[in-house]
């Protein structure tokens, strides 16, 4: 293998720039070349890429989102999107594909290397936390850490007028954000989409926190559990608290990455440019008990990353 190519797709995540850094450097330290695919799939079919070499990753470890730029591409999920993608391939000379992106982008690598016989190693690089086979993806940590940031900001606020807050996270179907979040900014409540919930026993746990002298609930809502709106609305029917919303949005993805998410950048990354210089293919690079390792996408594609049930009964009982 000489040449190979590397692109970044789906909902950028902090820490994709410490991955690409990563596939670049392991692989010119290999002597091989790189192919920096720009946009997604959207650049890879019109062939928006070029070279990249030592000092095209330079001074990027420490930013958010991704030089790379990323895209969502319908035209990647036609047979003719992917044959135009095939075309540069050929014509880079590019020999194995890197793409670090969520499961919509896994599944489009999957198509496309079966489909045209092209090595391709994914990384796992969404914020949600939600891909099978690895217990962490890159970015996952930096927004776990922006929200805890807005739960302290707005616990000040909260303590100081005696309010409730309902703050909804992101997530898309996954509760990891919030679970997480919420065990590490001290949520009274933490609804999520993997465990009912019901905004009676919400409420009658916030009155009794009331009774113990308590100045201030926050409630975490996972934009896949409900919307925050609605259940700041709930809760005020129900309680006549003055209940106040706040969507985080898109303050929680961006930002400095955490030195977890560099770290798991650079070891996923490195270690699918030796899987590709091995001859592997259509793998996923992920980290389980503190170990990388390669799973294959067949294993990854369409299965159940569930939340990790302990933590959520540890929050439960930490904030009776
Ligand atoms: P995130 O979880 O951060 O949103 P993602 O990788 O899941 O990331 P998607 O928008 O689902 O994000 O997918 C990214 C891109 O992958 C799509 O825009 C499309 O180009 C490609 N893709 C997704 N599904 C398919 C498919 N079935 N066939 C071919 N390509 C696909």
């Amino acid at each position: 293998m000489q040449r190979i190519g590397v692109l970044t797709s789906g909902g950028d995540a902090s820490g994709m720039n410490s991955c690409i850094r990563a596939v670049v450097r392991k692989a010119i330290y290999h002597g091989l070349e790189v192919i920096g695919i720009r946009r997604g799939y959207s650049g890879f079919i019109d062939a928006d890429m070029g070279p990249m070499n030592l000092g095209s990753v330079a001074d990027i470890i420490s930013r958010g989102g991704t030089i790379l730029h990323t895209a969502r591409s319908e035209r990647f999920k036609t047979k003719e999107g992917r044959a135009l993608a095939m075309e540069n391939v050929e014509r880079f000379g590019i020999q194995g594909l890197v793409v670090i992106g969520g499961d919509g982008s896994f599944t489009g690598a999957s198509i496309f290397s079966q489909e045209h016989g092209v090595p391709v190693i994914c990384v796992p690089g969404t914020i949600d936390n939600d891909i099978a086979g690895t217990d962490y993806t890159i970015g996952f940590d930096t927004a776990v850490n922006n929200v805890v940031d807005a739960i302290n900001k707005i616990r000040d606020t909260a303590t100081s007028h005696e309010r409730t807050f309902v703050i909804e996270v992101m997530g898309r179907n996954s509760g990891n954000i919030a679970l997480a979040a919420g065990l590490a900014g001290g949520a009274e409540s933490i609804l999520i989409p993997e465990i009912p919930f019901n905004v009676e026993d919400i409420c009658k746990k916030l009155l009794n926190g009331i009774k113990r002298g308590k100045l201030h609930s926050v409630i975490l809502v996972a934009e896949g559990a409900a919307s925050g709106l609605e259940i700041g609305q709930q809760i005020k029917a129900l309680t006549g608290f003055d209940t106040k919303v706040t969507i985080l949005g898109h303050l929680q993805r961006g930002g400095i990455p955490t030195a977890f998410d560099r770290i798991l950048a650079a070891r996923l990354g490195a270690r699918a440019v030796e899987l590709l210089m091995a001859g592997e293919t259509h793998k996923m690079v992920g980290i389980r008990a503190g170990e990388i390792v390669a799973t294959d996408l067949t294993e990854v594609l369409g299965k159940p990353s569930p939340i990790n049930k302990d933590m959520y009964h540890l929050a439960r009982i930490l904030s009776i």
